[in-house]
């Protein structure tokens, strides 16, 4: 059989202090402190003959984060650059291909402009509800559009549009790396994506969880969430098919992770 494994490595775009509170179902966590939390992207990097792929691309601008979305601090330095981020790994942004957009919030859609040459695979359904959100305009934080910056989807539909391939359902980018819908969980259009490596599936899950011990291992949902049978009916279904678990804003995982996957049940 042939292999078709990848090699996974976060990457570190940016942080912002966040309320502890958005792990746990409802927000009814007792945990009331802030933390510091990464914005990260995946770097999916082949040990065959195939092309890398880049899994979300962060925010956007992090004073945007603030004035326009109404959050806490978001904090970029230059070495956390998609430029600087991509060259760790012997890359530009002009070669990479590929960038798979697990949902489009602000903080995982925000750099796509920066990609010249690649085509952004996106969920039909997650393009559509990021461009006509359902949301009270009265709400003081989101950007008037649920996290959905105004920009970024402006941009996706043009002038990015030739490079936007719009996906339905689940889908094989190339040999051993699946885009899955999980759909109304985090989003409407919430996709996870399945990677194959030398230590079992491993999967990139946006933010559809946030706290792998605390939403998948004990299949709590976390406090962000769209309908709420899809998301405990997704914790599920991801802790019986991954092997690795890789969440989009945990020190921790960057910590394991951060020069490559490592062996172990997470
Ligand atoms: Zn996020």
């Amino acid at each position: 059989m042939t292999n078709h494994n990848w090699n996974i490595y976060p990457l570190v775009l940016g942080e912002a202090d966040v309320s502890k509170v958005l792990d746990t179902f409802w927000s009814l966590s007792r945990e009331k402190t802030m933390v510091t939390v990464p914005i990260l992207a995946w770097l999916l990097v082949p040990t065959f003959k195939e092309t890398p792929i880049l899994v979300d691309t962060g925010f956007r601008d992090a004073n945007r984060c603030q004035d326009v979305h109404g959050l806490g601090p978001h904090r970029t330095k230059p070495e956390w650059s998609l430029h600087a981020q991509l060259k760790n790994h012997g890359l530009t942004v002009e070669e990479v291909r590929t960038v798979i957009l697990t949902h489009l919030h602000y903080d995982h859609a925000g750099g796509c402009a920066e990609f010249p040459n690649a085509k952004f695979i996106i969920q039909r359904t997650e393009l559509q509800a990021a461009a006509a959100p359902m949301v009270s305009k009265k709400l003081d934080f989101g950007g008037q559009a649920l996290f959905y910056d105004r920009k970024d989807i402006a941009d996706l539909v043009d002038p990015l549009w030739p490079q936007v391939q719009l996906i339905e359902g689940d889908h094989e980018v190339a040999p051993g790396v699946k885009c899955i819908l999980f759909e109304n969980t985090h989003t409407p259009g919430s996709q996870a994506v399945y990677v194959e490596t030398e230590f079992g599936t491993a999967v990139i899950l946006g933010d559809i969880a946030r706290n792998v011990e605390l939403n998948i291992s004990q299949g709590i949902p976390p406090g962000l969430f769209y309908d709420l049978e899809s998301t405990y009916r997704a914790m599920i279904r991801i802790k019986n098919e991954a092997d690795i678990v890789l969440p989009c804003h945990d020190y921790e995982v960057v910590k394991k992770y951060g020069n490559g996957l490592k062996e172990g049940k997470f």
